[in-house]
């Protein structure tokens, strides 16, 4: 038998079927594609930080339940008093974590869509069906349409991005309210853009014992450390604790996360740059002609251009050093849509150079 043969033989077909989630190589370009957040920190934090890593017991298992920092996460996400928590290698693991624990036969994970695409490619790998629920054409949620998928599917879990990637506004707290109070099933608010939208559902986890919220520390400067917060109440979060690896949290990503929320003032500071960048941003972009922009709450813009034309502009633009996400081949409502993530003022002013020139 061929490898081939093997491969078909073995491997689940919808894995099979699958495109691994690709990610460009950048180097040498100005990296706008991934939401991540331009600054590092001053020499002389980074010199306490490698204070902080030289007394890691690196020969030792991390602490399984990372508690220190879990506590110290708490205080600084402002979880609240009976709202537990669990960490994740990044929200991406915590969202395998949930779908892992919830993926009974035919269960469904609903979203409105697009969305971030782990939503549905990790009901994939765990066997679940992915129903998605197309935004409005203003991207907001379409309640309607909503209200009669959670009624067909009965979803065993709705995943809101709240604000929603790659969109990048924040729905309305009405609807998302509205979709909890009508769930059967877990809603999981996944709040990874916080820093740059202010809004917050955490402080409704005790009113509702089937929501859940996500963050992440990834977009506010940290994306290399690979740490995810889930909030919720504690008789969901001792189940999905028993699917978690573990040690998932390494030692080091422990002792660089409690460091990082000892500085967490320089995390805001350097998020208030981004968010005030991101508004400059904005104006010149809809200034542009040809140019179709959405208003944005996190640290990203969505535009649009002529659909034929979107792919050409991002090769023009990586022609001339500046990568972004192109969304056009995703089609549908993101046709003609390319992302740019908020760089430090150099790099957006090198990208809107560059994209006048594109177009
Ligand atoms: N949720 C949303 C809405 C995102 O856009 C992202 C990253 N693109 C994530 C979760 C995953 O973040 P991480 O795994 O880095 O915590």
């Amino acid at each position: 038998m061929t490898i081939q043969r093997k491969v078909e033989a073995l491997i689940r077909p919808e894995i099979r079927a699958l495109k691994a989630y690709h990610v460009p190589d950048a180097a040498g370009l100005i990296k706008l594609d991934a939401m991540e957040n331009p600054y590092t920190w001053p020499e002389e934090v980074r010199q306490a930080w490698l204070g902080v890593l030289r007394d890691v017991a690196i020969n030792r298992y991390p602490d399984p339940g990372a508690r220190a920092l879990k506590a110290s996460l708490r205080t600084a996400l402002r979880v609240p008093e009976g709202g537990e928590i669990i960490l994740g290698n990044g929200s991406d693991e915590l969202i395998q974590i949930i779908l892992m624990a919830l993926a009974k036969p035919n269960a469904v994970v609903l979203a409105p869509t697009p969305t971030f695409v782990m939503y549905e490619m990790i009901a994939t790998f765990t066997g679940m069906k992915f129903v998605g629920v197309p935004l409005t054409e203003d991207f907001a949620l379409d309640l309607p349409a909503m209200r009669v998928a959670i009624a067909t599917h009965k979803p065993a879990v709705i995943f809101l991005a709240y604000p929603n990637n790659p969109t990048g506004n924040l729905f309305s707290r009405e609807a998302v309210e509205e979709i909890i109070r009508t769930a059967p099933g877990l809603v999981v608010v996944d709040e990874a853009y916080h820093a740059f939208a202010g809004e917050t559902l955490m402080n409704r986890l005790t009113e509702h014992d089937h929501l859940l919220v996500m963050r992440t520390l990834s977009k506010q400067g940290l994306a290399g450390l690979r740490l995810g917060l889930l909030a919720g109440a504690a008789s969901w979060l001792n189940e999905f604790d028993k699917v978690r690896l573990p040690y998932n949290i390494g030692s080091l990503t422990q002792a660089s996360g409690l460091f990082a929320l000892k500085h967490m003032e320089l995390l805001d500071a350097q998020a208030a740059q981004i968010r005030t960048d991101r508004e400059r941003l904005y104006e010149v972009l809809r200034g542009m002609p040809g140019v179709q922009v959405w208003p944005s709450r996190t640290n990203f813009i969505l535009f649009r251009v002529e659909s034929r034309k979107a792919d050409g502009v991002f090769e023009s633009l990586r022609r001339s050093g500046v990568l972004i996400k192109n969304l056009n081949p995703a089609g549908g409502s993101l046709a003609g849509c390319l992302r740019v993530t908020v760089g430090t003022p150099q790099e957006n002013a090198a990208f809107l150079k560059a994209l006048e020139k594109a177009l």
